[in-house]
């Protein structure tokens, strides 16, 4: 499929399109950034560093991989999105970072909705004490917009869909008990090449497409 027909289906649902570039160079990226993409994902750390001094500085960058506390300072000060907070200690260190930086850290509570035992995220029912600690903790430099989260790696659509809709209860959970007024959380963000359609019909608003785009990635 081509990338322009990708990205009229997802605005269409209203959603956000973040093209996932790892492991694809900067040239690679030029060419989806001249067809009007501005947000653009990496997984590591490294690699973005790498990346962004050949690149415009209008592109929005999100963090959509595990995030190690200690790279949380070369990223603080441009990061448009971190997609990753799943627990207190990186919370910590993102508001610190953010305090130096002199900016509020937008970011997603990644969810663990997968069968699978190596996906990060928080488990579903450790979703309030962490909230709790954050809450009690006032955290200045740190916004949470909403949630994150990734399927099972299966062919099976009804699990997809189920994993999904797991998904969308934590949000509403969530925004129902801790962020009843706050305008600013309404993030979904699920949805990868292998399952993106299905994720924009379960209601995600913001999908997270690699593959799709930029073909098959050579590790
Ligand atoms: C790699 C990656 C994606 C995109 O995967 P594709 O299958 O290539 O679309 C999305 N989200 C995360 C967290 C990833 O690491």
């Amino acid at each position: 499929m081509i990338f322009q027909e990708i990205k009229e289906r997802i605005s269409d649902s209203g959603a956000t399109l973040v093209a996932v570039s790892k492991t694809h160079s900067p040239e690679e990226i030029r060419k989806i950034y001249d067809l009007g993409q501005r947000h653009f994902g990496e997984n590591k750390v490294q690699e973005l560093m790498d990346k962004i001094d050949d690149l415009p500085d209008d592109i929005k960058w999100h963090m959509i991989g595990h995030l190690q506390s200690n790279k949380v300072k070369y990223i603080a000060p441009f990061i448009h999105l971190i997609h990753s907070l799943d627990r207190i200690s990186l919370a910590k260190e993102i508001n610190k970072e953010g305090r130096k930086s002199e900016r509020i850290i937008p970011t997603l509570l990644q969810i663990k909705i997968a069968k699978e035992d190596s996906k990060f995220g928080l488990d579903i029912d450790k979703i309030d004490a962490f909230m709790e600690k954050y809450l009690e903790r006032k955290y200045e430099f740190i916004r949470i917009s909403g949630v994150m989260g990734m399927a099972t790696f299966t062919e099976d659509q009804g699990v997809i869909k189920k994993e999904f809709e797991n998904l969308e209860s934590v949000f509403s959970h969530l925004k129902e008990k801790y962020f009843v007024n706050d305008p600013e959380f309404i993030i979904k963000s699920y949805g990868m090449s292998s399952d993106y359609v299905i994720a924009l019909e379960t209601g995600s608003n913001m999908v997270r497409i690699g593959s799709l785009i930029f073909g098959e990635r050579n590790y």
